[in-house]
């Protein structure tokens, strides 16, 4: 449901004319348009992380029941994209340049997939476990020319009419900034109901809803605490409990927005922990889409992050094997298992403790007695977890290999295949039955924004 507010009250109004003569015309061929769109992004999940996460679960996971092809990930200026060109790629079915959110490479707004529904009254909602202004949430619901533009994101995403926004997010709590009133404040504005705890998030029964549970990015999965912050899979059947009212359906983004920042950190075990969050995630929307049988779910990644892999060479020797176990006894994220263990009477004990290794070699006590004297443990940790596992990395950043997609629900069949991320985006649109370029056309006349 749209909310009609100042200042975007004749922009939305252009739009929903424009939306409801999208819908009614439908999609050219094919059966009608699934009733609720879930769309799930599991940032900087690669193919070998799916691998990674089945292993040390040792369980079949979710998502390895609705695989259906590859997306390639490329920007419109780089074979290595960021979050923000995939996440609009995803969005408006267009490739931009890195850093551009809901804009195209000449840095025009072009509408998004969220904007559609919303121009059919119908409801949306944004869960996330990084800040809500961050690039993946916003390339869906803002349109600014770079994603480091929180404050502009914010506004706009306040905006959009959206029922349900869950995640983190600094630019909600910071204070009064230039005598302009903080996002929070204008979210009240907005007819938002705010709020910050476990609590108040397990009774919320009525939209719109503004949740945050942490001034920056959600905790790690690994190092999460279960009173205070909602699990991915919490939130994702939270925002379905409430989204499901609406008569004439909704979109949903999920985002597992930590995977990526795990793998930037080649921290494997928060990594793996993510990623299983959000698989259980995936669960909950399967579950429901099963039930309601008019739902189409969609899970992909907008690229891979770390060049992670299984198996590496060790001191110059290619070695046949990868160890799970390791994995599976350690207690934290990198950052904060040195953090603790630096801040402990006995190093070693504590990093017993922590990573259930206790039998170091020689060399292996040498490096991290160093790292722990030099006041800075969590490289050292890193390169001693991943050469025991057996884990291999080529970067802190993203790489350019394509990710996987699944789908599950009314044309799902559709994905099946290899596909490019902006030509999923279109995809997603024609399913519905959206005219995109008129919604774009509608989006440059607003004048407001
Ligand atoms: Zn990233």
């Amino acid at each position: 449901m749209a909310a009609l507010r100042t200042p975007a009250l004749a922009f939305l109004l252009v739009f929903a004319a424009l939306g409801d003569r999208a819908r009614a015309q439908g999609p050219a061929t094919g059966p009608p348009p699934a009733k609720n769109v879930i769309l799930m992004i599991a940032d900087g999940f690669g193919p070998a992380s799916r691998t990674m996460a089945r292993a040390v679960a040792e369980r079949e996971l979710a998502l390895d029941d609705i695989l259906v092809g590859t997306c390639s990930t490329y920007s419109a200026d780089s074979l290595v994209t960021d979050s923000a060109a995939a996440a609009t790629a995803l969005a408006c079915g267009i490739k931009t340049i890195n850093g551009a959110i809901g804009v195209d490479p000449a840095i025009q707004p072009v509408a998004t997939l969220l904007e559609a529904f919303e121009s059919q009254s119908r409801s949306t909602g944004i869960v996330t476990t990084t800040q809500i202004t961050h690039a993946t949430p916003a390339a869906f619901s803002a349109h600014v020319r770079i994603r480091t533009m929180t404050r502009a994101i914010g506004e706009q995403q306040l905006r959009q009419g959206i029922e349900v926004l869950f995640g983190g997010g600094t630019p909600f709590h910071a204070p009064s900034d230039g005598g302009r009133p903080n996002l929070r404040a204008l979210a009240i504005e907005a007819g938002y109901r705010i709020v910050t705890d476990r609590a108040a998030f397990d009774e919320l029964e009525e939209t719109p809803v503004l949740a945050i549970f942490s001034s920056e990015h959600m905790a790690f999965e690994i190092d999460r605490d279960p009173l205070a912050q909602p699990s991915l899979a919490e939130m994702t059947r939270k925002a379905l409990d409430l989204l499901d009212g609406d008569e004439a359906g909704f979109f949903l983004v999920v985002e597992g927005g930590r995977i990526d920042h795990a793998g930037h950190g080649n921290d494997p075990a928060a990594h793996v922990a993510d990623i299983l969050a959000y698989d259980d995630a995936v669960a909950v929307a399967l579950e429901f889409a099963r039930a309601d049988g008019n739902t189409l779910v969609v899970s992909t990644a907008d690229h891979e992050t770390g060049g992670m892999t299984l198996g590496r060479a060790i001191d110059g020797l290619a070695v046949y094997a990868w160890d799970p176990e390791i994995l599976r006894r350690v207690r934290g994220s990198l950052g904060r298992m040195a953090a603790e263990i630096m801040a402990s009477e006995d190093w070693e004990a504590a990093l017993g403790e922590w990573t259930g290794i206790t039998d170091l070699t020689a060399e292996e006590r040498a490096a991290l007695a160093l790292a722990v004297a030099a006041g800075d443990l969590r490289g050292a940790l890193g390169r001693f977890l991943n050469r025991r596992a057996g884990i291999g990395w080529t970067t802190g950043g993203h790489t350019g290999v394509d990710v996987e997609l699944f789908a599950f629900g009314p044309g799902s069949e559709r994905f099946r295949g290899t596909h490019d991320n902006a030509e999923l985006g279109r995809l997603l649109a024609e399913l519905q039955g959206f005219d995109m370029p008129a919604l774009t056309r509608a989006l440059g006349a607003d004048e407001g924004r």
